[in-house]
This record gives C-alpha cells, sequence and structure tokens, in this order.
C-alpha cells in the first residue's frame, strides 16, 4: 500500500489526536500552523503558516487535506482545493463558519433551531427583541466558540448594553432563548463512499461556556438516539460529507433543538479513543483516506472530564484503575484545555465512584462536582 499523507489546517490537539490515530495506519500527518511548537508538532511536520509562500509548500507536502480548525480561512481552502482535495468539503466549513447561514440550513433540512433573527443594526436589534421573546441570546454570526461573542439580554434595557459590547461585529444573530434541560451532541462520520455511522449522543455539562465534561451514552436518551441521528444524517448527506460531524443539541421538553454544528471532530467525542471500536479520530482518517470506515460501537459506559487552566498529579490520576490520561503538550493558564482524562471502570456501578475519587485529585475541580449527574 502507498503510503497516505494528510495535511491538517492547525495543529491543536485535535491534530495531534487525529495523528495518533493515523500512526498505525501509516498515514502520516503534516500541519499548517502557526506555531511551531503546537500540540501536533511531536506528531508531524509542522509547516508554518507565517513563513513565506507556506500555504503552496503545504499543499505540495501532502496527498489529501482536512482540517482541526473550523475558522480555517476560505481563502486558503479556495487555493487548495484547485489542486488537491479537502475532507470535509468547502461547504460544510464556510455554513459552520457563519451562524445565520448554519441556522438557514438547519431550517432548510428541517432540523428545529430556536427562533431567530439577523441583526445588524441598534434598530434591528431592537426590531428582534420585540419579535422573539426575552430572554434573548445576542451572538457574533462568526468567529465566536466557547461562549465568547454573546450577550444575554433579560431586559429591554439591555439593548443598548449588548448593542454596544456585539455591534463593532457587524453580523449578529439574536436567538430565542432554548429552556434545555440537558446538552448533547451527537457526533457522526462519513465515508468516501456516503456510508453513514454514529456515535452515542453524549451528554456534555459546561463551566463558564467550556465544556468540563461528558457522560456517554448520555443517560435516558434512547429516544433521543434515532431523532438526532436522523438529523445528522440529514446534514451530512445534504452537504456530501466526508469525515467526522458534530452536531450540538438542546433537549427541550419539545424534543431536540440544535445549537451548531462543528465540521470536524470534537472534545466531546475524546472518550471514543477507549470508550469506542473505532474513535472519531480514527474514523476521520479513515474517511479522509478513503478507508473504510469502523463500528462505532461504544464498549462502555465513560466520562470524560477536560483538563482545564492547571494540571493535576499525573501520578494520582493513573492510580486510579480505569482512568486513561491524555495530556496536549501545552502550557498552563485560565480557561485553556491541557488534555482530558477517559474513566472507564470496569462496571459500569463504579463509574460515579471513580468521578468523586477523580473530582478530589483534580486541582481544578470544577469539572465533576456542582453538576455531576452519572447515576
Ligand atoms: P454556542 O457558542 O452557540 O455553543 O453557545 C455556548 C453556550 O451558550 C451553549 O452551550 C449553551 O449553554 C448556551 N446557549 C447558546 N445558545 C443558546 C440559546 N439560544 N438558548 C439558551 N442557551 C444558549
Amino acid at each position: 500500500m502507498t503510503k497516505t499523507t494528510i495535511g491538517i489546517f492547525g495543529g491543536g490537539q485535535l491534530g495531534r489526536m487525529m495523528a495518533q490515530a493515523a500512526l498505525p495506519l501509516n498515514i502520516q500527518c503534516i500541519f499548517f500552523e502557526a506555531s511551531l511548537d503546537c500540540p501536533s508538532a511531536a506528531l508531524g511536520k509542522i509547516i508554518s503558516a507565517k513563513s513565506d509562500d507556506a500555504l503552496n509548500k503545504f499543499i505540495e507536502s501532502a496527498d489529501v487535506f482536512s482540517l482541526e480548525f473550523e475558522n480555517t480561512p476560505l481563502t486558503d481552502v479556495d487555493i487548495l482545493t484547485q489542486k488537491k482535495n479537502l475532507y470535509p468539503p468547502r461547504q460544510a466549513l464556510a455554513i459552520a463558519q457563519n451562524r445565520l447561514l448554519e441556522k438557514a440550513l438547519f431550517d432548510e433540512l428541517n432540523i428545529p433551531v430556536a427562533a431567530y433573527r439577523a441583526v445588524d443594526s441598534l434598530l434591528s436589534l431592537e426590531q428582534a427583541v420585540n419579535d422573539l421573546d426575552l430572554p434573548i441570546v445576542l451572538k457574533t454570526a462568526t468567529g465566536g466558540y466557547d461562549g465568547k461573542g454573546q450577550f444575554v439580554l433579560h431586559e429591554k434595557n439591555q439593548i443598548e448594553q449588548a448593542w454596544a459590547e456585539l455591534g463593532p461585529a457587524k453580523s449578529l444573530i439574536a436567538e430565542s432563548f432554548v429552556k434545555f434541560s440537558r446538552e448533547v451532541s451527537i457526533i457522526a462520520v462519513r465515508g468516501q463512499d456516503g456510508e453513514i455511522r454514529t456515535w452515542d449522543l453524549a451528554e456534555n455539562h459546561h463551566h463558564h461556556g467550556i465544556l468540563s465534561h461528558s457522560i456517554i451514552p448520555a443517560p435516558n436518551s434512547q429516544a433521543l438516539q434515532p431523532v438526532a441521528e436522523d438529523y445528522v444524517t440529514r446534514l451530512l448527506n445534504h452537504l456530501n460529507y466526508v469525515g467526522v460531524l458534530t452536531l450540538e443539541l438542546f433537549v427541550t421538553e419539545q424534543g431536540l433543538y440544535a445549537n451548531e454544528m462543528a465540521p470536524r471532530v470534537h472534545n466531546s467525542g475524546h472518550w471514543s479513543i477507549e470508550g469506542a471500536i473505532c474513535s472519531q479520530f480514527e474514523n476521520h482518517i479513515r474517511a479522509v483516506a478513503g478507508l473504510p470506515l469502523g463500528s462505532t460501537e461504544t464498549l462502555k459506559p465513560t466520562v470524560m472530564v477536560n483538563i482545564i487552566g492547571q494540571h493535576p498529579n499525573c501520578a494520582e490520576v493513573l492510580a486510579l484503575t480505569g482512568a486513561h490520561l491524555h495530556l496536549y503538550n501545552k502550557t498552563e493558564r485560565c480557561g485553556r484545555k491541557l488534555g482530558h482524562i477517559t474513566l472507564m471502570p470496569n462496571q459500569q456501578e463504579q463509574l460515579s465512584d471513580l468521578c468523586r475519587k477523580l473530582a478530589v485529585i483534580l486541582p481544578n475541580p470544577l469539572a465533576l462536582t456542582s453538576d455531576m449527574c452519572i447515576d
């Protein structure tokens, strides 16, 4: 078999874990990234996005391309796709980079979403507040992540403040506030032959807008799983997608509402490295390389806990039976994802015990404490 090289836009932890999954398949990854000292550097060559003629060098250096950074510039993608294939397709990326396009696509495919309005002036914000019941969530249409670029309006008298904060972004979306009980995500992969596989729903818990931990399978979600699978399948087929796609959803009394999609492997799928027969990373690599997909079946109930801001004592984590530690080679910084721990005990009833033990060890036990609901 000839050796395939996959070029990846971005060199963060997602690229690192993609390359880890690629290695046993004898697939090499090469990364287009500004920082030579990025988490992917240990796993493959970095082409400095800052160097002269970098994009052309990158394009020449690989057979097929993918990304781990969803804000990959479309201008770069356009140059690339004149010569080589990129998976996922450009259209999926363009839509995922703009919340207004994303919501319009969900509407077109009859995937329920919160009522929303486009906002580009103080006047249109006032109109949106009149049209949608308060509270509303005002978001920048592009560039936001982990809850950044958002303002929750509870009162009409906050309109000017919200506009002062987010107005400079020029293109905004105002969404009705969804009264959800839980947040879940469905991760799916589509191969070059159109085959689709989905992993079990993850139940996601956030702290200050950052994912703190995910529980898999999402508890009490048997009825939600086929609905989520149907929604993500509509997206994958419509976009003629290849690779892994993630759909984030709100669970409400009226059913599932789509929040956003990520055209890439996702933090709520890290559990699948140990918890599923084939991980999101390996299946993404397989899809991009045009190989058959692997089974997405869950091996055991799993909790994935993010290491945020500060490293734990690694020996203490590893002393927990059933704990798998993944570090991303990043320096400590408040709010930064430094690694994750997958808890996969031998017996299901030990999972909540294991979580409690881990919460004691974590330097920052914001994960896994207040909102722990594993049983
Ligand atoms: P996002 O950047 O769209 O993923 O939003 C970050 C977080 O804000 C989500 O995980 C939700 O907890 C919350 N959020 C976003 N949109 C809404 C909404 N329309 N209604 C209620 N909460 C929301």
